[in-house]
């Protein structure tokens, strides 16, 4: 077991690794555990993130890695961490390679997990012509014709939020749309088509969509979709140890990261449902300021004499 490090970072995303180098340029010690599952590592590109528009999620990374590396009290670990238990100033976490960290305090920077897409051909297209998002990938599609595949009062907000970037879209609901007549009144007012046949499947080449084929035979031609994704929070353990979670999946935090637990802190997608890299970074910087506060005041408090 390693000596016991100032904080304990679960998660090497945006939000982890901002809050390392938050808390690196704070010369806290830190160690920052990641299995490198990225929920954009199916994209080529990142966006809405000013310097960084139009960058790998890739190369993100290794920019991150370089600048935080300046820092010789931030250390990275590929491996998955596999529990955690302790109260605050001294935690365990154990991960999957059997080492144990000790840190006295803990941040869950573990961000979100897509459920397995459901819809045949989906995953051949997800991240290169299907997207969740029209703030990422919205302006790569603007004008084109889309299929928005979605149900109820998701289908009628996402069908609200599509029409900034494109006025040429049809609903999909892939089986019964759960929707109410005053919903479906909504989008023929928007003169916006609904089909709620099931999906047979969508053709695409080389990960660029072609149509959607439903299983009553209809053929809707379409450069891109939009799908709302199934999303679970991307660890268990926040969970585990006491933290409130919300029926989406996400941590409680306060505009600092703190959770309901004593010394544990939450930050980026993990801790919010509005899912950008962006907010994700801003997140783990806040969470990383409100750590540093409390090791500070803490350690003021016990050398006053
Ligand atoms: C298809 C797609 C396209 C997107 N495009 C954009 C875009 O253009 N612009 C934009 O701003 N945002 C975009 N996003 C959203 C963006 O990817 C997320 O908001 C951002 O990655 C969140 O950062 P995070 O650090 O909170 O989580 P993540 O980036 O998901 O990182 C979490 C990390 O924690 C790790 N982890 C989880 N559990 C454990 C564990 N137990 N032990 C060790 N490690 C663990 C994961 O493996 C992962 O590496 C996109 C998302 C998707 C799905």
């Amino acid at each position: 077991m390693d000596k016991i490090m100032d904080v304990g970072i679960i998660g090497g995303g945006p939000a982890g690794m901002n809050a390392a180098l938050v808390l690196g340029r704070a010369r806290k010690s830190v160690i920052v555990i990641d299995e490198g599952r990225p929920r954009n590592r199916v994209t080529k590109e990142t966006h809405g993130f000013l310097t960084r528009d139009g960058v790998s999620p890739g190369e993100f990374r290794r920019v991150a890695r370089e600048q935080i590396d300046a820092y010789p009290s931030v250390r990275f670990e590929e491996d998955t961490a596999v529990s955690v238990s302790g109260t605050d100033g001294d935690f365990l976490i154990a991960t999957a390679q059997g080492t144990t960290y000790r840190c006295r305090k803990l941040l869950f920077a573990v961000g979100k997990r897509d459920l397995p897409l459901d819809i045949h051909g989906l995953d051949d297209v997800y991240g290169k012509s299907a997207f969740v998002c029209p703030y990422c990938d919205g302006w790569e599609l603007r004008d084109q014709m889309l299929v928005l595949i979605a149900k109820g009062a998701r289908a009628v907000h996402m069908a609200m939020m599509l029409s900034g970037w494109t006025d040429k879209y049809i609903i999909c609901t892939d089986g019964p749309d759960d929707m109410t007549d005053e919903q479906r009144e909504e989008l023929k007012q928007h003169h916006i088509p609904l089909y709620d046949t099931r999906i047979q499947t969508i053709e695409s080449s080389d990960g660029m969509v072609k149509r959607v084929l439903l299983e009553d035979g209809t053929q809707l031609s379409c450069a891109g979709i939009f799908f709302a994704p199934k999303l679970v929070a991307g660890s268990e353990l926040p969970e585990a140890i006491g933290c409130k979670v919300t029926e989406a999946g996400s941590v409680v935090v306060d505009l600092f990261g703190k959770t309901n637990v004593p010394g544990i802190y939450s930050a980026g997608d993990a801790a919010t449902e509005f899912n950008q890299a962006i907010t994700a970074a801003s997140m783990g910087s806040l969470a990383a300021v409100g750590i540093n506060t409390e090791l500070l005041t803490e350690a003021w408090n016990n050398t006053a004499s």
